[in-house]
Order: C-alpha cells, then sequence, then structure tokens
C-alpha cells in the first residue's frame, strides 16, 4: 500500500470539489460521490476475508472508490474546433467514458443565434479584447 492518500479530483459535471466516500447500496460496496450533483465513482466491492479488520477494508474500499472517482474524473473532454476556411464550428467529446457528448457541427452564425450573441455583442468582446476590426 502506498503512504500517499489520493485525493479526490474535483466534480468533472458540476465542478464541485466536495467528494465524499460512503458505503454504496450492495453488500460490502463502497463508492465515491459528487454532494453537489450526486455523481459517483460506481460502487466499488469491499474485502470480506482473509487478513486485516472490518475498519482496515472498510478504509481500503474508500481509497480504492476514491481511486476509480479520480479515473472518472480525468476521462472527460470536450473537443471544440473551428475551421474558417469551411465556416464550421464542430464541439464534442464526452463527459466520462460512460456518457457521450453527441456530435455537433454548425457555421459560427448559427452558433451565434444558437447562444443568442449579437454583432453588438461581438463588437464589444472585440474591442474589449483589442482586437482589430477591419
Ligand atoms: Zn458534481
Amino acid at each position: 500500500m502506498s503512504n500517499t492518500e489520493p485525493v479526490p479530483r474535483q466534480c468533472p459535471f458540476c465542478g464541485s470539489p466536495s467528494i465524499n466516500t460512503h458505503e454504496g447500496l450492495s453488500f460490502h460496496a463502497w463508492l465515491a460521490q459528487c454532494a453537489e450533483c450526486g455523481a459517483s465513482s460506481g460502487e466499488i466491492r469491499r474485502q470480506t476475508t482473509g487478513a486485516g479488520t472490518n475498519d482496515d477494508w472498510d478504509r481500503q474500499a474508500a481509497l480504492d472508490a476514491i481511486a476509480a472517482w479520480n479515473m472518472r474524473a480525468l476521462d472527460s473532454d470536450i473537443d471544440i474546433t473551428w475551421t474558417p476556411s469551411a465556416d464550421r464550428l464542430d464541439i464534442g467529446g464526452f463527459y466520462d467514458s460512460f456518457v457521450g457528448i453527441p456530435p455537433i457541427s454548425m457555421t459560427l452564425g448559427q452558433f451565434f443565434e444558437k447562444l443568442g450573441i449579437t454583432e453588438k455583442h461581438i463588437s464589444k468582446a472585440m474591442r474589449n479584447h483589442g482586437l482589430q476590426r477591419c
């Protein structure tokens, strides 16, 4: 066993740093769960026989649940690609290995319309960032 205790990564769904470990619904199962939105690591089976005590096994199951949570938190990625020559904005990715984001492709105009971004907003943003307009 390592001397370094794993620190739970922040929630990939809501950004909360409050991740707790507790017993799951299944017999001798533990999980790590976001206190804010309820996302979880999935249940980790706890050792039930052999060397050690119930407290040792609970402690190890909680550490294993944090390790599983951290893998899930690492696995999220959102890709946004802008291709000016094709006037296409491609958005896709995945929250984790279980939940994908359906890929979307649209023009920049469609993107602005979808978000309610007007020419006035764009002009203001470009001015605020010191970008020149032709
Ligand atoms: Zn969360």
